[in-house]
């Protein structure tokens, strides 16, 4: 057992490419969405379903899907620690090319692979085979400032890309600058409002290391072209997603999107695109790009760590617990963690088929989410679930949550594991906190 190469690469949090079907500019991957679908295609957001979730199973990896080939890593992590102030240098080599890499090795495996982390915040799972040299030098790890990863974006991206920068993120963008401004704003609403949820919650946040990075495409066709590579044929129904390897937040400008922008009008104003984004049509995208932003927050302050084993209902279920924003205001973000209507309704439907284990199976592995046909409800539970612990039992919740949060890279729970944890943090007593969980579900309006 070794590294897999493949982890990272593919491990998009993929999510929600809800609406450009019905919004009339997608097509593609929509077909062949659809029929996995069938009813779960209802309500706003959800629908999303049909796209998201064909592409979820192929690349969710902050489930186990990748489990089994990180096992051996676990033998060695021990013995990291004392070398992350040493700069691993390695040169890689993949389809014929050489590449030298710096960074710091962040896990290890028995066969001689590694997950390697360079100074931009990438992470590079690498097998014995990719790699011809590795030395290790006295030269401390540093994380690149801001300018420099501003400088190496403009490098890397295709011409015409600009980057526009707020407090906390960079965004790299070749649409208007008012659609770029527009995405800053609402990120940094979630961002404040990110850190106000937990602080009142005694969860202690920690500022990112690496500056959180953004790419906004002008257009769906551009925004394919550039995330091919990364995502493969699913790129043309997913209308973003946040990547754990590269650590960025890819979308692109849904004012492009056919049917919500009015005829003949240019998007240059952000009272203009919160006028079309606030459309209930867009809702879904919208809910999207802020969920995706919300794995990039809870992945960069402390609150999980990538590439770490993390539970799915965690992750997606804490990501769509922030997914409503409010849009009507400038500054304030009161509908963090208000009622998603769109998930209870699934939520709702999924009663009536609910099995007496439908939680245990929930919490001890990712298997729910990797399927088409339970996902939905997998989602719709797991917010579910989070929006009844974190309003009746937001201490143990926050204690739960610090657990999952110092879990290291690529070790593996068993099932039993993640439910001992679970338990230990909310009762043993998993029946009566169903019971107390449907009627509390139950009672909402
Ligand atoms: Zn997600």
């Amino acid at each position: 057992m070794g590294i897999n190469a493949d982890a990272a690469q593919s491990s998009t949090c993929d999510v929600a490419p809800p609406v450009h079907q019905q919004a009339g500019s997608q097509q593609a991957g929509s077909q062949q969405a659809g029929s996995q679908q069938a009813g779960s295609q209802q309500a706003g957001s959800q629908q999303a379903g049909s796209q998201r979730l064909g592409s979820r199973r192929a690349f969710h990896p902050l489930g186990s899907r990748t489990a089994g080939l990180w096992l051996a890593l676990a033998a060695v992590l021990s013995g990291l620690p004392s070398r992350v102030a040493a700069l691993d240098r390695v040169v890689m080599t993949r389809d014929g090319a050489r590449r030298p890499l710096a960074g710091r090795v962040i896990a290890e495996a028995q066969d001689g692979g590694v997950v390697l982390q360079t100074a931009d915040g990438v992470l590079w799972p690498l097998q014995p085979e990719d790699f011809v040299e590795r030395k290790a030098d006295n030269e401390p790890f540093q994380a690149l400032s801001r300018e420099e990863i501003t400088t190496r974006l403009l490098a890397d991206l295709p011409a015409g890309f600009r980057i526009h920068t707020t407090a906390n993120y960079l965004i790299g963008y070749n649409t208007s600058l008012a659609y770029a401004q527009w995405c800053g704003a609402l990120y940094e609403r979630l961002h404040r409002g990110f850190h106000t949820f937990w602080d009142a919650r005694g969860v202690d946040l920690k500022a990112p290391e690496f500056p959180l990075v953004a790419l906004v495409f002008d257009s769906q066709e551009s925004y394919v072209r550039g995330v091919r590579g990364e995502l493969g044929a699913a790129a043309t129904s997913i209308v973003g997603y946040y990547s754990p390897s590269t650590n960025r937040v890819n979308m692109y400008d849904l004012t492009g999107v056919e049917g919500l922008r009015p005829p003949g009008e240019r998007v240059n104003s952000t009272t203009l695109i919160n006028q079309i984004l606030q459309r209930p049509e867009a809702a879904p995208m919208v809910a999207t790009i802020v969920h995706e932003a919300t794995h990039q927050l809870a992945f960069n302050c402390g609150l999980q760590t990538r590439l770490a084993d993390n539970p799915v209902w965690v992750s997606e279920g804490l990501a769509v617990y922030f997914e409503t924003p409010d849009l009507k205001s400038a500054k304030g973000w009161s509908s963090i963690g208000s009622l998603n209507r769109n998930r209870l309704i699934q939520f709702r439907k999924y009663l009536a088929r609910r099995g007496p284990d439908s939680l245990e199976k929930l919490i001890r592995d990712d298997l729910r989410f990797r399927e088409p046909a339970t996902a939905i409800d997998a989602y719709a539970e797991s917010w579910a679930l989070h929006y009844f612990l974190l309003r009746t039992k937001s201490k143990e919740y926050a204690s739960y949550v610090k657990r999952i949060g110092g879990k290291p890279p690529v070790i593996y729970d068993s099932p039993e594991e993640r439910l001992a944890e679970f338990q230990a943090a909310f009762g043993s007593d998993l029946r009566k906190l169903d019971s107390e969980f449907l009627r509390y579900l139950r009672k909402l309006d």
